[in-house]
């Protein structure tokens, strides 16, 4: 059976045809944001899940990354670290390219903020065909982090992003087709 909170959380994602493009059901979460019990559901359930585990990294993911992954840090004691896309952070960084449908994109991480061996959690609002994940794991694994898991609070299953992870496991709340 199904944690009650879900339900709620689900309604609360309002879902866009064609954006920002033709064919895209854009899933989006500013609607979720705009109920405060539906947005610490969220919140709760992903720190009903995290704490404990000794991690010590948050990573989240521009730009719905930055909504959802401070609130789990700051409640699991764990220290956040904005993945950025390119030219946004002023340290050294290092980045990582991506594939995506059409074209191509880029993550950036600042070095120094993430030590060898740090256990790391990469929070984004969705995961569709789990580019950006992995190119996000990448990042944390190439400066010595060991991923954890990666939260999501939808995942498009149609889009098998959960089969380009590498065996690294998935959480999400809730699944849109
Ligand atoms: P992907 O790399 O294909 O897994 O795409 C995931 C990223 O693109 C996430 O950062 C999402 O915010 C965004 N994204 C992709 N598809 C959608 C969608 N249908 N609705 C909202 N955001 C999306």
């Amino acid at each position: 059976s199904q944690d009650p909170r879900l339900h709620a959380i689900k309604n609360r994602i309002r879902v866009v045809p064609d954006f920002p493009k033709p064919g895209i059901m854009f899933q989006d979460i500013t609607t979720l944001l705009l109920d405060p019990k539906a947005f610490k559901d969220t919140i709760d359930l992903f720190v009903e899940r995290y704490k404990g585990k000794n991690i010590s990294i948050v990573a989240g993911i521009e730009a719905r990354g930055f909504i959802f992954g401070p609130p789990i840090a700051l409640a699991i004691g764990a220290k956040f670290v904005p993945l950025r896309k390119p030219k946004k952070l002023p340290g050294k960084v290092i980045s990582q390219e991506y594939i995506l449908e059409y074209g191509r994109d880029c993550l950036e991480m600042h070095v120094g903020g993430v030590e060898h061996g740090e256990r790391a959690l990469v929070v984004d609002d969705l995961v569709a065909t789990g580019g950006t994940l992995c190119a996000a794991m990448d990042l944390l694994e190439r400066v010595g982090a060991e991923i954890v898991e990666c939260a999501c609070v939808i995942e498009l299953p149609e889009l098998k992003g959960r089969e380009r992870l590498n065996g690294k496991p998935l959480f999400v709340l809730v699944e849109c087709f």
